[in-house]
């Protein structure tokens, strides 16, 4: 019992500080996420201890104080926050309870929720008179002359109506990056956020700096004194935007919790495109009889909930660092997390990429880190919460020894890195026989990275050239392995032998020599043996080759390790001659890829990404995976994302893949 007490006195003092920390500092120092996790833990005590339930809790309160240094308004109806699903089960649960107390016929309004802060307007006779933050949900401030300086909020509405409407202020995207961008410039601190942003913006004491940071508003609510008419929700928007206030267009009416989903759907998918920020859908009832009917709780509508999007940041414990030897001898340090679930994912490890990161950001084993997916894909610890410190936590430092192979670990001038480099080193071979078979290199099906480990281990493969000696009897002892799946296997193995030099070549793990660079080379020298023989000067006369890559293949081609291999795989039959097209002028002599750069974006439905790359190349194009200046082409699948919106803003021709189709008949 105790104990319990005590957990909750804890929680709600850590949740007050946050609360602070994000209403009145709009200055957070954990992901919402984060916030949102510990309330739930919070809602879950009380609704086991409701005895306990104190005025002070987070969950009996709306937003913070208010600043001091502006004056305050008390609302004429409370501000409130709204209830929040995270689910499916949750909307579920929501619709059954709206059924339960109004009837089966109900009709929800979907709207975007905006992430910025709640205000209200307040119109007197069609003038604006008031403006105010919500504040603690009954007290505000008034921010009036702030509000005045957005554009989009007129001082005058078309009807001389007196009424109070509520909606939410926000930076569009656009301006939260160039406002950070200048701060950075002028050694500022950066907004983590464009809310963060938004709020600080408009609780400025000097209005001029408000106008200078380009808000915006779309209002999603009637206040007090709309006319009597409007007997739903969806009405009142458009009784809005009528008389001059700004909506937001993206609404949609749905009458059951499948169409809600189908709109969650879209807006999880085309968020990105937003010139603004979203975290979550709101869903209200749209009858206007039915939500007085619901009523409200002490914090929110009974008739509205939120869902709220996949975290994309959140707080995990780091249990382990562990430390990957990859194919060129790299000593790559992971960290190993408790299990969290990331924007729908449950992510386990997180790259930590050399010892200089480690120590920058202060990583110790048995930290409280927040974690986010870098570019939605891959995993990283974002920063460490200090003071969330027991002092238990250990500093880690990189071994001196490969923890492979126990050579010594060299540090090469200029590099980050500490490599192996033992040529021998067990897992550089296992890594390098696992890159050989893999999708981008010789494809070799049915052979992942734990068959790769299993053969390794067993002593069946020592290099590559071992892969295409292995026999049924061999393999048909490894575990997991029957009958039907060593034939596969065989097959595919043998299938690999007939792959195009380029493939080969991804495949050997030549440094520096990635995907493009063997085509070009493949295509340019047309077989193993010229490529072997080519010198310097003939390598740095292809276009794309540069000194690097060329003394990197000299070097390669030298060694007599790698001549004997060569010849063994020729011996055992692997192709070693370019069967691709090749780049064929006359074919591209009106192209309309001849010299651009072109970028790729969304989904194709008619060529896979590959596909297209290469029809491209051999027009004559060249294909890049990022958006510039310098791009001359985007072609833009189903779903693309901000690479279009990038390409838009930089005014570069865009083009949809029916049109690529065209080009490529
Ligand atoms: P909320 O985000 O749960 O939802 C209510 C708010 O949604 C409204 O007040 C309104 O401002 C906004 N909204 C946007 N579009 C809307 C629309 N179309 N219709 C209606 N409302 C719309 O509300 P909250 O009470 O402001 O705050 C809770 C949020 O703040 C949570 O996300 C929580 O994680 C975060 N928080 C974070 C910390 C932290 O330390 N990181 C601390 C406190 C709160």
């Amino acid at each position: 019992m105790d104990n319990v007490n005590e957990r909750l006195e804890a929680l709600k003092k850590t949740l007050n500080q946050y609360a602070y920390e994000y209403y009145v500092l709009d200055q957070p120092s954990v992901p919402d996420s984060e916030y949102d996790r510990l309330l739930n833990e919070l809602i879950q005590l009380e609704s086991e201890h409701p005895e306990w339930i104190t005025p002070d809790s987070p969950t009996q309160r709306v937003g913070g104080e208010p600043l001091k240094g502006f004056s305050k308004v008390v609302h004429r109806s409370p501000m409130l926050s709204l209830g929040n699903a995270f689910n499916e089960q949750d909307l579920r649960e929501f619709d059954r309870r709206v059924r339960q107390a109004v009837g089966e016929r109900v009709a929800y309004v979907c709207e975007l929720k905006i992430d910025g802060l709640a205000v209200s307007l307040t119109y007197e006779n069609g003038q604006f008179v008031l403006g105010a933050t919500r504040g603690d949900g009954t007290t505000g401030e008034d921010i009036t002359t702030n509000l005045k300086t957005i554009r989009s909020i007129p001082l005058v509405l078309k009807e001389p109506v007196s009424v109070e409407v509520r909606g939410e202020a926000y930076m569009p995207k656009r301006s939260f990056v160039s406002l950070n961008e200048q701060r950075e410039e002028n050694g500022e601190a950066l907004f983590a956020n464009p809310r963060n942003a938004a709020a600080g913006s408009l609780r400025q004491l000097d209005p001029r700096i408000t106008a200078s940071r380009n808000l915006d508003i779309f209002l999603y609510a009637l206040g007090e004194g709309y006319p009597q008419h409007i007997e739903a929700h969806s009405e009142g928007l458009k009784w809005m935007q009528s008389i001059g206030l700004r909506t937001n267009p993206e609404w949609e009416r749905c009458e059951s919790v499948e169409e809600v989903m189908a709109f969650i759907e879209k807006w999880t998918v085309g968020r990105p495109n937003l010139p603004y920020e979203i975290d979550g859908i709101v869903i209200k009832v749209d009858d206007l009889h039915q939500q007085q009917e619901l009523g409200f709780t002490a914090k929110s509508p009974r008739w509205a909930i939120a869902y709220k999007f996949p975290a994309e940041e959140v707080v995990t414990v780091l249990e382990d660092i562990e430390l990957n030897v990859g194919r060129t001898g790299v000593v790559t340090p992971t960290a190993v997390l408790t299990p969290v679930q990331v924007a729908g994912t449950t992510v386990k490890r997180a790259s930590l990429h050399n010892e200089d990161l480690i120590r920058e950001k202060d990583i110790r084993i048995g930290d409280s880190v927040v974690i986010k997916k870098a570019g939605d894909i891959i995993p990283e610890v974002v920063n460490v919460l200090t003071d969330r410190r027991t002092g238990n936590e250990a500093p880690f430092s990189m071994p001196e020894t490969c923890p492979e192979c126990g050579s010594k670990l060299v540090r090469i001038e200029g590099e980050v890195a500490l490599r192996c480099l033992n040529p021998k080193c067990p897992a550089q071979i296992r890594e390098g026989l696992i890159h050989f078979v893999s999708r981008n290199a010789m494809n070799i099906d049915g052979l992942g990275e734990k068959v790769i480990t299993a053969l390794f281990e067993n002593n069946l493969i020592e290099d590559v050239a071992d892969l295409y000696k292995l026999t049924f009897d061999q393999l048909i002892q490894l575990e997991r392995m029957g009958e039907k799946s060593v034939n596969n296997l065989l097959e595919a193995i043998q299938a690999s032998k007939e792959n195009s030099l380029e493939r080969l070549l991804v495949g050997l793990g030549i440094r520096f020599v990635g995907e493009k660079a063997a085509r070009t080379l493949a295509a340019h020298f047309g077989s193993m043996d010229a490529l072997a023989e080519a010198s310097e000067e003939a390598l740095l006369e292809v276009e794309e080759i540069g000194e690097k890559m060329a003394d990197s293949l000299v070097t390669y081609f030298k060694s007599d390790e790698v001549q004997d291999l060569l010849g063994e795989l020729k011996e055992l039959g692997v192709n070693m001659v370019y069967k691709g097209q090749a780049v064929d002028a006359t074919l591209i002599e009106d192209s309309p890829f001849l010299n651009k750069t072109v970028v790729l974006t969304g989904k194709l439905e008619q060529l896979s990404r590959k596909e297209a790359e290469e029809a491209i190349g051999r027009l004559g194009g060249k294909v890049t995976s990022s958006v510039s200046k310098k791009t001359d082409l985007v072609i833009a699948g189903e779903e693309a994302g901000s690479k279009l919106t990038k390409a838009e803003s930089l005014g570069i021709e865009i083009w949809t893949e029916a049109q690529l189709m065209e080009a490529l008949m």
